[in-house]
């Protein structure tokens, strides 16, 4: 049995407390939550800073690992997949070895399960260890070629049969993004899945030519698609922002991930939040920064009363895969976002976006979401030199 008290500790499910200690089993089971008046002080290991549960970063591209550093910051969304996709091919030994460095890195940072976007078999070795809770979303795209469904589909299935999740572990399939995916792969995605209980995600609203494809055909894109001989020849822009032709195509019965929505508006957010009660949006600031050179306006999810969580998308695209680090970019950039709300984001928020609250998200009894110490707290705020120490 161990226990630990701190001069704050944020449960995440209820008030923050003072002067009350937190008691696992060996295995970092939460068994109570006591105050600290009815233990031996010297029975009780003192935690300086604050006691927090630990992250879930419910967006990476694990598999990408290897391309730290690899494609320019700044240049805009296009860019940047153009850079990933002629760049991604590596030896397997230097894939697989920058893999298991960056899940060792996660690990230490306090990340204790992780939403990863899979397009390859790659990951799959490092995640059948267990050593934190995987939800594996195996992503799909045909380039909106509705002839191309079918193909594209059934290579995605075997991706899909490859994987060999540890127990507490989870897969689903999902479209990439609106702008890379046919009517027809929506729906043979949806009829794949289980039609309730599981989650999906798509990348949405990232950049300002996805937007212009929606509206009025026009754009980044469709010089993007042709560089590639692909023909949208097909396509019909549909004069709405991106986001709707995918609530037109998803499934509204199961939790759905909205991921990066810097364009996203009020608005859109609302209308999504009408088309399903089990909406959660994965926010990658960092990345964000890296690529597009901006953010999502947080005030619009605050007052929609959203229910944002964090990623940290891939080393491709990020500097480091730091749940604290996306935390401390939102407060520097953003500060009105409370810090309980941040870390509301961060913890719980992600674990129900995966369906991990059975065991993670918060410190309560019956739980196992891992303990981190919290040092960098100052007057309520997040320092820029706040660092997280993994206790459990
Ligand atoms: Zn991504």
């Amino acid at each position: 049995m161990l226990k630990f008290t701190a001069d704050q500790i944020f449960t995440v499910s209820a008030e923050p407390l003072n002067r009350a200690v937190v008691i696992t089993d060996d295995t970092g089971k939460i068994l109570a939550i006591e105050s600290l008046d009815q233990h031996d002080p010297t029975s009780v290991a003192y935690v300086p800073g604050a006691l927090i549960p630990g992250f879930v970063n419910t967006h990476c591209h694990l598999e990408l690992s290897h391309m730290k550093g690899k494609v320019d910051t700044g240049t805009g969304l296009i860019p940047f997949i153009t850079g990933v996709v002629t760049k991604r091919n590596a030896v397997q030994e230097e894939i697989q070895d920058a893999i298991q460095r960056a899940e060792q890195e996660m690990l230490d940072g306090g990340i204790v399960a992780l939403g990863d976007i899979s397009n390859a078999p790659d990951t799959f070795a490092v995640k059948s260890r267990g050593r934190m809770r995987y939800h594996t979303f195996l992503e799909m795209f045909d380039f909106l070629q509705e002839a191309n469904a079918e193909k594209t589909f059934s290579d995605g299935l075997k991706v899909f049969e490859q994987l060999n999740h540890a127990p507490g572990s989870t897969a689903t399939l999902v479209p990439h993004a609106p702008y890379s995916v046919s009517k027809n792969l929506f729906q043979k995605i949806n009829a794949f899945n289980p039609g309730t209980g599981i989650t999906v995600s798509i990348h949405n609203q990232e950049t300002p030519p996805e937007q212009e494809l929606f509206l009025e055909k026009k754009g980044g894109f469709l010089d993007f698609y042709g560089k590639f001989g692909i023909s949208l020849d097909a396509f019909e822009s549909t004069g709405q922002p991106s986001i709707y032709y995918a609530l037109a195509h998803m499934n509204p019965a199961v939790r759905t991930l909205f991921v990066h929505n810097t364009l996203t508006t009020q608005q859109d957010i609302m209308a999504a939040q009408a088309w399903s009660d089990q909406v959660y949006w994965a926010t990658c600031p960092n990345a964000n920064l890296y690529i597009e050179n901006r953010l999502p306006d947080y005030s619009a999810f605050l007052n929609t009363g959203a229910r944002l969580t964090i990623g940290t998308d891939s080393l491709t695209s990020n500097w480091q895969l730091s749940v604290l680090e996306e935390m401390k970019t939102i407060a520097r950039y953003q500060s009105y976002v409370p810090f309980d709300t941040l870390l509301r984001w961060a913890t719980l928020n992600g674990a129900q976006a995966l369906g991990f609250d059975d065991t993670l998200g918060s410190i309560e009894p019956g739980k196992t979401p891992g303990l981190l110490q919290l040092q960098g707290l100052a007057g309520g705020r997040l320092n820029a030199k706040a660092t997280i120490h993994r206790l459990i």
